[in-house]
């Protein structure tokens, strides 16, 4: 999502002439785009606002901005008063107030032109309307905020209440990407399977994957992130039944233990996620399945560890995204729950975790020595170009041939738990 609204504000300033520094030396404008979901994400993005000072200080034209969740929606005041040297602040997804301190800065003369254009630039959205090459996988966000409020989730306070945006919007943006080179869209919702349901009349999410699947030149769609309350049947045929949308879904267990799922407010037990599991791969042939989990949340147990290592070691995820569990501000898990499970402790239970997904992962990935795979390239990477299967899995290949935004069959040639290396076919 903060790539996302990156883009945009990138796209925004490029559509009003204002184009990026090959330096932070040499820029006139410095945005710090920030992720809180974690201590250690804000102590980074705190570290680097700091580092900004002495550029400031050299050059007080030198506009600097913050944006995202560490400055949320509920004001900043406080942020305010702690980073003077700050000039303009922004809400997650929205530009505005950089677009509109730099219209304050233009001369009387440009003052109205700009205002123009920037009303325009700000009612694309997405900035899609600039004649910007799009790269080949693009983020369309399509469902913002959040109203679920997980006990340990910093994300509803931050980014507001659940808002779906309209797929008349959606889609056109999305025609305008593909026209601009895009050939996978990504979907973006804190829970996306929501999508439409805060707005009367609006599609669901299954009818927007037909829509969008019939946009010509378009190859590959995914979406992300799933709530398992919400991943309904219908949404699952949907993927199954849609050449285009891909077979891979996000859906995160959080954790393997009815208590400590209670205790974060997740709405589900072990067993349903399971049978959740089951449900998808018995309607998706060949589907992956991606899972996020927090270890070491309040009274996480060494017996409610085994059973969060336990489903995993069942399931047999394809990629679980690991995290140790951080005290978030005004989390209810943060007023209410002590973070009593010790540092040392998290990262033994990561590492654990961590070293089982490895060997999980690594017999997966083994099934697909010698066989091939359509592989769409989306960048090189240290002399080798870089794509990913329909199971999202990455994959390099050594090629002369530019494969830049190509689907082409590779046959896969080795194997690793986190990338595969081929050939072109
Ligand atoms: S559903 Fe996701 S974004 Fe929403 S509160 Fe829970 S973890 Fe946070």
């Amino acid at each position: 999502m903060n790539v996302a609204d990156s883009n945009r504000l990138a796209r925004a300033l490029e559509n009003l002439n204002i184009l990026p520094a090959n330096d932070p030396d040499e820029a006139g404008l410095i945005v710090l785009n920030t992720c809180v979901v974690r201590q250690s994400a804000e102590d980074r993005a705190i570290g680097r606002l700091n580092s900004l000072l002495p550029l400031k200080k050299a050059n007080p034209d030198l506009i600097i901005g913050l944006m995202g969740c560490l400055v949320g929606i509920k004001g900043n005041a406080a942020l305010e008063k702690r980073f003077p040297w700050v000039d303009v602040f922004a809400a997650p997804s929205d530009p505005e107030p950089f677009l509109r301190l730099l219209g304050e800065r233009q001369d009387q003369l440009n003052a109205e032109a700009w205002r123009r254009s920037a009303d325009e630039v700000l009612d694309a959205e997405f900035g899609v309307t600039t004649d910007a090459q799009h790269t080949i996988s693009e983020n369309l966000p399509i469902v913002l905020g959040c109203s679920h409020a997980c006990a340990y989730c910093v994300i509803p306070n931050r980014r507001g209440k659940e808002r779906s945006r309209e797929s008349r919007k959606i889609l056109s943006e999305a025609s305008v990407m593909v026209e601009h080179g895009a050939k996978e869209l990504v979907l973006l919702g804190q829970i996306v399977d929501r999508y439409g349901l805060d707005l009367p009349g609006e599609m669901r999410l299954p009818q927007l994957l037909r829509e969008l699947s019939k946009i010509e030149g378009l190859e590959r769609i995914r979406f992300l992130t799933s709530h398992p309350n919400w991943m309904t049947d219908e949404l699952i045929d949907a993927v199954a039944q849609t050449p285009k949308v891909m077979p891979h879904i996000e859906v995160p267990v959080q954790a393997g233990d009815d208590e400590v799922l209670r205790a974060m407010r997740r709405g589900y037990s072990n067993q349903q996620y399971r049978d959740l599991v089951e449900r998808i791969r018995g309607r998706i042939p060949g589907v992956s399945i991606g899972t996020d989990i927090i270890v070491g949340f309040p009274g996480e147990s060494e017996a409610a560890f085994e059973n969060t290592y336990q489903l995993l070691k069942d399931l047999r995820i394809d990629v679980a995204h690991l995290a140790r569990y951080s005290p978030r501000p005004s989390t209810y898990s943060m007023k209410f729950l002590p973070d009593d499970v010790s540092e040392e402790e998290k990262m033994r239970r990561f590492r654990a975790l961590e070293d089982l997904q490895k060997v999980v992962v690594g017999e997966i990935n083994q099934k697909f020595l010698g066989q091939l795979q359509p592989v769409l390239f989306e960048n090189s990477f240290r002399g080798k170009w870089r794509g990913r299967t329909p199971t999202n899995r990455l994959v390099f290949v050594e090629s002369d041939e530019n494969l830049y935004g190509q689907t082409r069959d590779v046959k896969i040639t080795w194997t690793g738990p986190w990338s595969l290396q081929g050939e072109l076919a």
